[in-house]
């Protein structure tokens, strides 16, 4: 076909496509930013929950926009109409929103270069379609399923590679009147890309995070427009990134194999291509296979962003977690500027991991325990409240019924150089304070520790009852507690009791841990006599009635 040709059959194939592409090339101009901003994207397709992976890649996209005065925005890449699953879309908003990985501008938050849902660009793409038909890049198929199917087959036969290429795309070089023929005839068809590529050449291209990369050239006539006039993914970003003026395409590393064919359309299309930076995936080690594969939703918990939220982890903590795994060298740089912020850390893609980034929970768990170490007593009990609000109701109206007693207890201890870590998720709180609340403070409390353990039941009423001042400093305490254990034959220190074990009953140590199974339901707990003044001599003594009464079962 020649030139003229062509420009009828686009006129035949898009009769309603009225602009060109200068008119969008027009309507989505440069953006005014400094030199050396980043626009990044995140290009979710709401086909299912939101995986960590994704959050990764969506927070990379936050930082190295941010850090540069660039933008990011969100666009949803809804092609696969097929795969998409109801309220997908709201579910990836909401997910974002609820993670504070927050996007400039984008689907749901407005901008220029929108609309930002790849279903309502469609006009666009066919407009570049039209242009590549008339270019000679582009071409109707007519090949039905069944005959797609038998040539899948014959490739598999003879171990050759699978698509259409070469002598497999038979309507590459149809004529006009075949085409009208065809059309004529009502033959469905879909638009392939009429790869220009040989597959003895090489390409080479240098991605920001793995280097050089070699490849042959693309070879096959992909499709670009389905049979409804909707794009492929793989025509829509490369559009879109173009028109929204991506510099930079953060992505999962599963999409490198498909780089020779986004580099050719860059290159028919005529477009200056952005640099892409592919992110290695979390990996974990298999529990039962040993191996170590990508995190997947399906057998780890921690693989949905969803269970962050319903488990109560920190958004915060999430973040400084997602920063130890964008760049190797954050992590000690934290532990130097403990008084700094993920925004004060300055990423880069060399620091990025190449292979897999390993999830590592103890890791986070530490990352938790510092983040909730370093919050007051009243700062937890906020945002515990928040999370309750929505995640444990019932706890939730306890919470603002003991509001001034919860801020006590979550302040134990506050004021130390070495804050305990004792919490490392809101859902912590309800367990780990298990003992602050009188009215949920049961019996079964003490079948959680070790039940086969008894303590002395009257020691400690008799300490309670004779000794206990709760209007002392904590070293009066701890000094008159010491004599409370010598007069009951119990050594003062450890120490005394190693050295002459045949002398004593046991030691101080014992009493304290007495006490504190009997007050507080557990055999850890930040500092007892902090504990026992805020309960109050009444609440103490109900405690050892309850204990009592556990025992005698
Ligand atoms: N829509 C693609 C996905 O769901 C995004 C690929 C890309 O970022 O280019 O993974």
């Amino acid at each position: 076909m020649d030139v003229k040709e062509r420009e009828m059959l686009a006129e035949i194939l898009f009769p309603d496509i009225k602009h060109d592409r200068d008119y969008y090339e027009k309507l989505y101009p440069e953006r005014d930013l400094k030199d050396g901003a980043m626009v990044t994207r995140y290009g979710p397709s709401p086909t299912g929950s939101v995986h960590l992976g994704n959050l990764f890649s969506a927070f990379c996209d936050m930082v190295y926009a941010r850090q540069s005065g660039g933008k990011f925005f969100l666009r949803i890449e809804d092609t696969d109409q097929k795969r998409a699953v109801d309220g997908g879309i709201e579910n990836i908003t909401g997910v974002l929103k609820g993670f504070n990985i927050l996007p400039n501008e984008g689907y749901s938050y407005g901008g220029e270069y929108g609309p930002y849902l790849q279903s309502e660009r469609t006009e666009i793409y066919q407009t570049y379609v039209k242009d590549l038909i008339i270019k000679g890049y582009a071409y109707p198929c007519f090949m039905t399923e069944e005959e797609l199917a038998a040539i899948r087959e014959e490739q598999e036969i003879s171990k050759v590679k699978i698509g259409i290429y070469g002598h497999y795309a038979v309507d590459r070089d149809l004529s006009l009147e075949e085409i009208k023929e065809k059309l004529a005839n009502g033959e469905e068809y879909v638009i392939r890309l009429k790869s220009p590529g040989n597959s003895k050449k090489e390409v080479e291209m240098v991605d920001c995070i793995k280097g050089k990369i070699k490849f042959p050239e693309y070879d096959m006539d992909v499709v670009l427009l389905k049979k409804d006039g909707t794009p492929t993914y793989h025509l829509a970003h490369v559009i879109d990134d173009h028109l929204m003026h991506t510099t930079h395409v953060i992505r999962g590393d599963e999409w490198v194999s498909s780089l020779p064919l986004h580099i050719q359309l860059f290159e028919i299309l005529g477009f200056k291509r952005p640099e892409y930076a592919h992110i290695a995936p979390i990996t974990i080690k298999d529990s039962e296979t040993g191996t170590i594969r990508k995190l997947s939703k399906r057998k780890d918990l921690w693989a949905g962003a969803k269970y962050y939220e319903e488990e109560g982890i920190p958004i915060e903590a999430l973040h400084l977690y997602l920063a130890t795994i964008t760049n190797t060298n954050f992590e000690e740089w934290y532990l130097n500027n403990q008084d700094k912020s993920i925004e004060d850390f300055t990423f880069s893609f060399d620091k990025q991991a190449i292979g897999g980034t390993s999830f590592d929970e103890a890791k986070l768990n530490n990352i938790c325990k510092t983040y909730f170490s370093r919050k007051s007593g009243e700062e937890v009990y906020e945002e515990t409240l928040k999370y309750t609000e929505k995640f444990d109701k019932e706890y939730h109206k306890l919470l603002v019924e003991n509001k001034d007693l919860m801020i006590k207890f979550l302040s134990i201890e506050k004021d130390s150089s070495r804050p305990r870590k004792d919490i490392s998720k809101y859902s912590d709180v309800k367990e780990e304070f298990s003992y602050a609340i009188d009215s949920i403070f049961k019996k079964e409390n003490y079948s959680k520790y070790d039940g086969n353990k008894q303590y002395d039941v009257k020691l400690v009423t008799d300490y309670i009852d004779n000794y206990l001042d709760l209007d002392v400093s904590n070293d009066e305490w701890f000094s008159k507690i010491k004599d409370f254990a010598r007069e009951n034959g119990y050594a003062s220190s450890p120490k005394d009791y190693k050295n002459n074990p045949e002398m004593y009953k046991g030691h101080v140590g014992d009493i304290c841990e007495a006490i504190r199974v009997i007050v507080t339901g557990r055999d850890k707990s930040p500092d007892l006599f902090s504990i026992m003044k805020i309960l109050g001599k009444e609440d103490i003594k109900k405690r050892i009635r309850l204990y009592d009464n556990y025992l005698n079962k």
